[in-house]
């Protein structure tokens, strides 16, 4: 349930509202917008009487949302959350931000080489997997702590951000001192409880769609770190388990206007994992950006052919050099669109 505030609603008649919700058990999250203030009520909100809210001076109406998320929600807050990762900024259409890197880091070599491609296409964020979750437990699982030391370095040196993937609660606090933005990976959508405890350290979160998770459970999702008071959640579109076995899954591209519908957090695409195929990443980048993302993340290498994870959809030097050029048209296009779809006022 959420409580909107009238336009100029006095703080006093903010804090009876409020005084109230907490006599009912309940814990609130204020959102503070433009025009007016809007509470969102966390907790089991079933035996509250709307009227009981409705009837308080200063409240405009009460919502009763079906959903089962709210913080997550548009309409608890209607304008575009931009997450600000040391000054990247992601969300509110600002620009378009892409985050470029090996599937794992491999070596200090490896990824200073890599960091210094992902830089001269204009990547302002680093990937690389030093947690891997792989299908057999025989394959490379990842350098762990050194791979964090050499993926920081690298950032630093390239005046970039990191994001990596945290795999379980242990390696929480781990991974947060060496990353700028933690990854929840496909596979662990639905871990609850590390869902909630990466919200607990206040970090940007990237928040990658399950192999099989649908819209409503990515939401969901999304709202464990919220409630959390974290509001710097990143929805990552890789792509969904269907029938389709000629894509390594099948690139889910409405996902992103829904989103944006149903939420305020911004959304990027992982054409990586999306595709699995090198030469189909560039096209559906550009329909990303198309599409009205607010990013991207994208697997590259120095060496495709001799990756230790995830070759055979990630861009070398030259084919991730060509991708960002068309995607600046993209974007450029993209900007001359927002322009007819939101005319100034003047
Ligand atoms: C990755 O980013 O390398 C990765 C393992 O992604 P996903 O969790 O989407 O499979
Ligand atoms: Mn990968």
């Amino acid at each position: 349930m959420i409580v909107i505030m009238k336009p100029g609603a006095t703080k006093e008649q903010l804090e009876r509202v409020l005084k109230r919700i907490q006599e009912e058990g309940l814990e609130v999250q204020v959102n503070q917008g433009k025009e007016q203030v809007v509470i969102g009520l966390i907790g089991d909100t079933h035996n509250m009487q709307d009227v009981a809210f409705n009837s308080y001076e200063g409240v405009e109406n009460t919502v009763r949302i079906s959903n089962t998320y709210k913080l997550t929600s548009r309409e608890f807050h209607p304008q575009d959350t931009i997450v600000d990762v040391n000054g990247v900024k992601i969300g509110g259409n600002e620009n378009f931000v892409t985050m470029a890197g090996p599937c794992s880091i491999e070596g200090l070599e490896q990824i200073m080489e890599t960091a210094r491609m992902a830089k001269a296409g204009g990547a302002q964020v680093l990937r690389g997997g030093a947690f891997k979750p792989r299908t057999s437990p025989y394959a490379f699982q990842g350098l762990e702590e050194e791979g964090l030391k050499y993926i920081r370095a690298a950032a630093d040196k390239y005046d970039m951000q990191v994001i990596t993937e945290v795999m379980d609660e242990e390696h929480i606090d781990m991974v947060a001192a060496y990353s700028d933005i933690l990854q929840i990976g496909a596979r662990n959508m639905q871990n609850f409880k590390l869902l909630s405890k990466v919200g607990k350290t206040g970090k940007p979160i990237g928040l990658k769609r399950g192999i099989s998770g649908t819209i409503d459970e990515w939401l969901n999702a999304a709202e464990y770190i919220a409630v959390q008071n974290n509001n710097n959640v990143i929805f990552i579109e890789r792509g969904i388990r269907t029938y389709e076995p000629a894509t390594r899954n099948t690139f889910d591209l409405s996902a992103v206007p829904l989103i944006k519908k149903l939420s305020h957090f911004p959304i990027i695409v992982d054409p990586s994992h999306g595709t699995g195929i090198w030469d189909l990443v560039t096209p559906m980048a550009r329909a990303g950006v198309a599409a009205g993302a607010d990013g991207m993340i994208v697997e590259i290498h120095p060496d495709p052919a001799n990756a230790w994870s995830d070759g055979p959809q990630s861009l070398n030097e030259k084919t991730y050099l060509k991708m960002m050029k068309e995607v600046q048209i993209m974007e450029k296009a993209m900007k001359e669109i927002a322009a007819i779809e939101n005319p100034v006022n003047v």
